[in-house]
Parts: structure tokens; C-alpha cells; sequence
């Protein structure tokens, strides 16, 4: 796909044409492209970094350990799923490799840029009223400039498109915190956040 590509009509359609993407070189180590999944109608939309390990060979998002960690949030919020639409701000999964095991990478400015055409097809096909990211590459997709987390959390932000954008901590940050007390405490600011952007989105 290059940049002259028409725009998707459905997200069928970019579920099947993330396949074929060679916008940026990140297809090249994947398995296989993540698009996002959930109603065509979703009040709410979740934006994460990037598939993982896990979302990469099962070619679905959020199934891995940070989506197990967001699913918790979700029930804690009673916050119902189906209800979402779940994506990545990267449809490819960016690694290295450590002996068997394949390390996360964070994706370059270049790549997200690059993989907002997906994004921006997804946002303008589901049209949600609110767009919660999750960590600083996502708000960065998704606002157009870098928006600190800690700071912009809670407070909601007016888009071009209408739709209001929020921020929080991605739970695979979460997942690497050594502290138990401060992951804790992670963990209750992200229901608090999914339970804000929920309300903001009408659910
Ligand atoms: S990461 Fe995004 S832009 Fe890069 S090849 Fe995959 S779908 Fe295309």
C-alpha cells in the first residue's frame, strides 16, 4: 500500500489491507498486521502502541498480558468491552530478538507517522465520540503533538474531528513496574480513567 492508496471504505477493508502496508519497513519482522477490533459504532475507542508478542501471532489486539491487565481494568470500571473499539497506533509489531524471545521495541516517530493512515481511517469509519490512549505513543498518534500523561490525564481534549481525546498509562507500562505499591496505584488511576472516558463517550 502506498500513499496513494484510496482511503478504506470499511474496517474490513483495513483489516485486510494492513496485510499489504509497506509504508514503513515494521511488516517486514511481523507476523502478520493487527487492526483494530469492536463495534463500526463504538462510542469509545482505545488506542494502545503497537500489537505485542501474543497479538502478533494471534492477529487480534489486546490478548496478551497487557490486554489481560486492561480487561481487569475494564470489569473493575464496569466498563463492557463489546461496547469498545480497540486499537494500536502501530499495526505492526517492532521488535528485537534475544535468543528466542522477542523483545518489545518502541515504534519511531517515523513509523507512527507512517501508520496513521490506519489510525485515521479507523477514527473517521467509527467516528467515536471519545478516543482514550493509552501511553505517550498513542496520545502522540492520536493528539498530533507530544501530550504528557501524568499531566493531561482526566482532562478532556477537543479534536479537529470533533471527538474529544483523554490519556492514560498504557497497562503494559504497568506490567514493568518493580514497585507493587506504585503499580497498585497505577492500576486504580487506569479504571479511574477508562471509567471518566466512558462517561465522557455516554456508556
Ligand atoms: S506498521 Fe503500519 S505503516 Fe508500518 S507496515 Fe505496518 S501497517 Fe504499514
Amino acid at each position: 500500500m502506498a500513499q496513494a492508496d484510496p482511503a478504506p471504505a470499511s474496517l474490513h477493508d483495513i483489516a485486510e489491507w494492513v496485510q499489504l502496508c509497506r509504508r514503513c519497513d515494521l511488516w517486514r519482522g511481523a507476523t502478520q498486521g493487527v487492526a483494530g477490533e469492536g463495534p463500526a459504532d463504538a462510542p469509545l475507542m482505545l488506542v494502545g502502541e503497537q500489537p505485542g508478542d501474543q497479538e502478533d501471532l494471534a492477529g487480534r489486539p489486546f490478548v496478551g498480558p497487557a490486554g489481560v491487565m486492561l480487561e481487569r481494568a475494564m470489569q473493575e470500571a464496569e466498563v463492557d468491552r463489546s461496547r469498545l473499539y480497540l486499537t494500536n497506533a502501530v499495526k505492526h509489531f517492532k521488535h528485537e530478538l534475544r535468543g528466542k524471545r522477542r523483545l518489545h521495541k518502541t515504534p519511531a516517530g517515523g513509523e507512527v507517522r507512517a501508520c496513521r493512515w490506519w489510525l485515521d481511517g479507523e477514527r473517521r469509519l467509527v467516528r467515536p465520540r471519545v478516543i482514550l490512549a493509552l501511553g505517550a505513543t498513542a496520545a502522540g498518534a492520536v493528539i498530533g503533538r507530544p501530550t504528557p500523561i501524568m499531566k493531561s490525564r482526566g482532562q478532556p481534549i477537543q479534536l479537529a474531528d470533533q471527538s474529544q481525546a483523554m490519556v492514560t498509562m498504557h497497562p503494559s507500562y504497568l506490567l514493568r513496574m518493580p514497585d507493587e505499591t506504585a503499580k497498585a496505584e497505577g492500576f486504580r488511576m487506569l479504571v479511574e480513567d477508562l471509567r471518566g472516558a466512558a462517561k465522557l463517550a455516554g456508556l
